[in-house]
């Protein structure tokens, strides 16, 4: 049983029946999944959700499969958690942090991925395959395995060591390219239509893959108790993740699962919860077309600590655009060194250690609310999206520890030195 209707073209329209197909024939443009929301209206409710997993797949029905059992570790229903301390500190009043570094491989990837191998192994697939910033490669890796399916992974041969042991372990092919993240795309590209009998999870197979972060906006409006935050922040890289938990909270709208926030008209819900992005300043040509007011997203050389965000030439780029300037929020971007004290403050506050992505996402939040963007009278949710255990390196060798002999005097005379409470590093 699928409610898919069919692959859309998001530029003229033109519709194909839903297999292994992303881009249009007549324009070349990105094909996006349609639903029959028709029949999902009658068929989806918040019991017959609430009755399902406790993973991503209890929302099922508004995904693009056909039923028959996920390829699945588990990933989603990740904890939402409020985050009073953290609001205290940036000026923030309902603020809540998504926390998907909890995931079976410590990042939201597992989200889609455990899509896009249901769909690969639907439509017959053996192989598995992507391009990767990393947690990706770590995701397809994992995910194959358990789906007894053959992996081959590319990722730039310049990863933290941890993404790629991580991956490794598996036992799939993994490929490091000797070039950055767009280098190993355009690779990618080249290799599907070489071995197309090959699923590359964000090649040929995107459309399922990119409906997996749907998910992302179901669950923080469940969790809610079925209601919209007003205002949320997301990290973005390729920018799909931001395209797609905007298109779930319009979902869930349409098929009244979730009251419109006051204005919003509930057949045409254009922008049901205000969306703002997140970048690093070292990768940042979203932001930086939103700060000029540019209608091009142009291609820049990523340098900066948040690998998992350093794509430079962004595939859906011009789309998160398009939801943020739709919804009224903004796409900010933040330095290296914002990035690690964004990380910092998130672990102090909240007890939530995440990589260098949620350090974007946070320091980001922060910079928004200073500017009264973000603002203290909205339930705002930040998406944090990956696991600081793997980006320890972003922190250079040196923990922030004081070595002493094992004596009470030494530690009274450490905490003279350093009381505590007083905020150190
Ligand atoms: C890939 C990734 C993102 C961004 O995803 P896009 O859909 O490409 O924008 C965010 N956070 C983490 C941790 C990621 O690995
Ligand atoms: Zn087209």
């Amino acid at each position: 049983m699928t409610y898919v209707a069919t692959l859309t073209c998001r530029e003229c329209s033109a519709t194909y029946p839903p297999e292994a197909v992303h881009a249009c024939e007549r324009c070349f443009g990105p094909v996006e999944v349609r639903y029959d929301y028709k029949a999902l209206a009658t068929a989806v409710t918040r019991e017959s959700i609430a009755s399902g997993p406790p993973s991503m797949w209890r929302y099922k029905e508004l995904l693009p499969v056909d039923g028959h059992g996920p390829v699945s570790l588990g990933a989603g229903y990740t904890p939402l958690v409020r985050a009073d301390r953290l609001a205290a500190e940036i000026g923030l009043g309902e603020l809540w942090v998504k926390d998907d570094t909890r995931n079976p491989t410590g990042s939201f990837k597992d989200r889609v991925v455990s899509v896009a191998l249901t769909k690969a192994r639907e439509l017959g697939f053996k192989v598995a395959a992507c391009a990767s910033t990393g947690n990706l490669a770590n995701s397809v890796a994992a995910h194959a395995a358990r789906a007894g399916m053959e992996s081959v992974v590319l990722i730039p041969s310049n990863l933290e060591a941890a993404k790629v042991l991580t991956t490794a372990v598996f036992g799939g092919r993994l490929l490091a390219v000797d070039g950055n993240y767009d280098d190993v795309n355009r690779l990618c590209a080249e290799l599907a239509s070489e071995y197309p009998e090959w699923a590359f999870v964000n090649v040929n197979l995107r459309p399922y893959y990119a409906e997996g972060s749907k998910t992302l906006a179901f669950e923080v409006a469940e969790q809610l108790g079925w209601e919209l935050p007003d205002h949320v922040v997301v990290p973005v890289a390729s920018g799909a993740q931001l395209t797609k938990i905007d298109k779930g909270f319009r979902e869930l709208v349409q098929l009244g699962l979730v009251p419109p926030r006051g204005d919003v008209d509930a057949e045409d819900p254009a922008g049901p919860v205000r969306v703002s992005g997140a970048q690093a300043e070292g990768c940042s040509p979203v932001a930086a077309a939103f700060a000029t007011g540019a209608d091009e997203v142009l291609p820049v050389k990523p340098d900066t600590i948040a690998k998992s965000l350093a794509i430079g030439n962004p595939a859906d780029g011009w789309y998160a655009l398009e939801v943020v300037r739709r919804t009224g929020g903004a796409v900010g971007a933040v330095s290296d060194a914002e990035i690690l004290e964004g990380i910092r403050l998130l672990a102090r506050t909240e007890g939530i250690f995440a990589e260098t992505a949620g350090g974007v996402t946070i320091a980001t939040l922060a910079k928004l609310a200073r500017e009264g963007i973000v603002r203290p009278d909205e339930r705002v949710v930040a998406y944090v999206t990956g696991n600081g255990l793997k980006t320890v390196e972003a922190f250079g060798s040196a923990a922030p520890t004081a070595t002493i002999r094992p004596r009470v005097e030494e530690v009274a005379a450490a905490l003279e030195e350093a009381p505590l409470g007083g905020g150190r590093p």
